[in-house]
């Protein structure tokens, strides 16, 4: 395992990465939490939960429908991968209007 260590992830493919990953938390105590992987992640609106399902791989940046919030991508994807982690942890932790809506 130990030589496995600082190699880029492309490079060990994502079943040996969370292995380590695993592995690392358990160490240090805390846990490594997954989510579904049809989860919709860049699709759903970090803000209010609206799903925009047309949305293509090639639009990096979009507006919700719904509540109006401009996001990025990749960055609306990482919260909602965050608070769908948290949720499961600690409980829902969207804001309550949201967590009715959805
Ligand atoms: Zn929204």
């Amino acid at each position: 395992m130990k030589r496995l260590w600082g190699r880029k992830v492309s490079d060990l493919g994502f079943g040996v990465f969370v292995t380590i990953l695993e592995h690392a938390a358990r160490k240090r105590g805390v846990r490594v939490e997954k989510v579904e992987r049809y989860f919709a992640s860049s699709r759903m609106c970090s803000g209010c939960g609206s799903v925009r399902w047309d949305l293509c791989l090639a639009e990096r940046e979009w507006v919700c429908e719904k509540c109006g919030t401009v996001h990025e991508r990749d960055l609306n994807a990482a919260i909602n991968i965050r608070d769908r982690a948290l949720s499961r942890a600690v409980g829902d932790v969207r804001p309550a209007e949201r967590a009715v809506a959805v």
